[in-house]
């Protein structure tokens, strides 16, 4: 199963046996006090010794979440598809570097080369490298065997790279901590389930005002934690709460306005776009915060690292932090996008070149799995930043007869097959 839309919550479950992520918070917050959900979340998921994400990865079917790229190849040829699109629409510029944000297994990057291979001939005049941003020691080890065979250099002393190598179709791959230390140039961004692992703060409003939700210890249960309410507000209550905001709880992750105003900046410099796809909404939902381990839901406050923590990704507030840079696309419906992008069509070739019964059902459900409103085709949306240019034309009020109409972007519009 996939990590599911929505519900917060979950039972609690025993503890693994290991504690150590525990103990270690429970000391902290004996000796100064609560923390923000924010702080719990980035020490549950990428602490360096302890956290999830750096031990445990979780991606895939025998970890504890699976995610659209695992469940179809199909899913990354069409990403592949719209970064081609893209360039192409944008003049085929003669170099890009293709940024991928926690690529997990790197399964959606070998998706997309594969395609970037076998359209060798529209591609041949360009120079493309790939740039991942990872944080796991553990995922990345898994990312160079998918993309290289494992054949990678640690610390490269020509680059602000932590690793490098070539991939399996000869693109240079190299692998960073920080999207500030991927280097500038035209750049094509992707991020797959990236910004609902980042840390939120939650906010609750009270008859006394907004205060913020913090982690402390139940003084009662020697090693459980609780949620508490901040007795006063808190320097992020008086930041990130809007004053006409109408919701009773709201969820803010700052550290994704962060990468956005990034992106944003970026592609507005140096030209390129950034394709999000993510669970979220647009500025309606509440509490959306959930853990997940072995596939189902956890409780977030049980057996911290050892279990996903995750909440839905807010467009409406990534929208305001590109601050007018860039242009933004969407949130459009999975089901949409994809189909926009000829996933029906693609589906029918695979059906015809497959021989046997067992892949045929298999294309299927896995068709279904990433397509039905049920399922993930209506929860996760894709989102995009372009240049402002490639959606309005720079203004030529005295030729207007000059202006050619611009093509428009796929995945957002019905693709024209040619
Ligand atoms: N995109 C992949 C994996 C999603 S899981 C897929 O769809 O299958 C989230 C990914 O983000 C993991 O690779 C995780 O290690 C990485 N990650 C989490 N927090 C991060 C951070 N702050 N900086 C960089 N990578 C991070």
């Amino acid at each position: 199963a996939a990590r599911l839309c929505s519900g917060a919550g979950g039972e609690a479950e025993a503890a693994d046996g290991d504690g150590a992520m525990l103990r270690h918070l429970a000391r902290k917050l004996r000796a100064s006090g609560p923390v923000t959900v924010a702080e719990y979340m980035r020490e549950a998921l990428t602490n360096p010794g302890q956290g999830y994400y750096t031990r445990r990865g979780g991606v895939g079917e025998s970890g504890d979440f699976i995610t659209s790229p695992e469940i179809s190849q199909v899913f990354g040829e069409l990403i592949g598809i719209w970064y081609i699109s893209e360039w192409m629409a944008m003049g085929k510029p003669n170099t890009f570097q293709l940024v991928e944000l926690g690529p997990g297994r790197g399964t959606l990057t070998d998706d997309i080369l594969r395609v970037f291979k076998q359209l060798t001939s529209v591609l041949s005049k360009c120079d493309v490298s790939v740039h991942l941003v990872e944080v796991s020691p553990k995922l990345s080890e898994i990312q160079a065997v998918m993309l290289t065979g494992g054949k990678v250099q640690p610390n490269p002393e020509d680059k602000s790279a932590y690793m490098k190598g070539i991939s399996k179709t000869g693109i240079p791959v190299f692998w960073y901590r920080d999207i500030q230390d991927v280097p500038p140039g035209y750049s094509f961004y992707l991020a797959h389930e990236f910004f609902d692992a980042l840390p939120i703060h939650k906010f609750q409003r009270t008859e006394k005002g907004w205060r913020e939700v913090l982690v402390d210890i139940d003084p009662e249960v020697p090693d459980q934690l609780r949620f508490v309410l901040s007795p006063s507000k808190t320097p992020a209550t008086q930041n990130f709460i809007q004053p006409e905001e109408t919701r009773d709880h709201v969820e803010v992750c700052p550290e994704a306005g962060v990468i956005v105003q990034r992106l944003a900046s970026r592609i507005e410099k140096d030209g390129g776009a950034a394709l999000v796809a993510d669970y979220g909404h647009d500025g309606t939902k509440t509490d959306t915060f959930r853990g997940f381990r072995n596939h189902k839901l956890h409780d977030v406050l049980s057996a911290p690292g050892t279990a996903d923590l995750t909440a839905d990704v807010d467009f409406s507030y990534l929208r305001k932090m590109a601050q007018g840079r860039t242009a933004t696309l969407g949130p459009i419906k999975q089901r949409e996008f994809l189909k926009n992008m000829g996933i029906d069509l693609r589906l029918q070739v695979l059906l015809q070149n497959s021989g046997d019964t067992a892949t045929r059902e298999q294309l299927l459900h896995s068709y279904d799995m990433l397509m039905n409103p049920e399922k993930m085709g209506d929860c996760f949306n894709f989102f995009a930043l372009l240049p402002l240019h490639r959606l309005v034309h720079p203004d030529k009020k005295d030729k207007p007869e000059s202006k050619s109409p611009l093509p428009p972007v796929a995945g957002f519009n019905e693709l024209l097959l040619k």
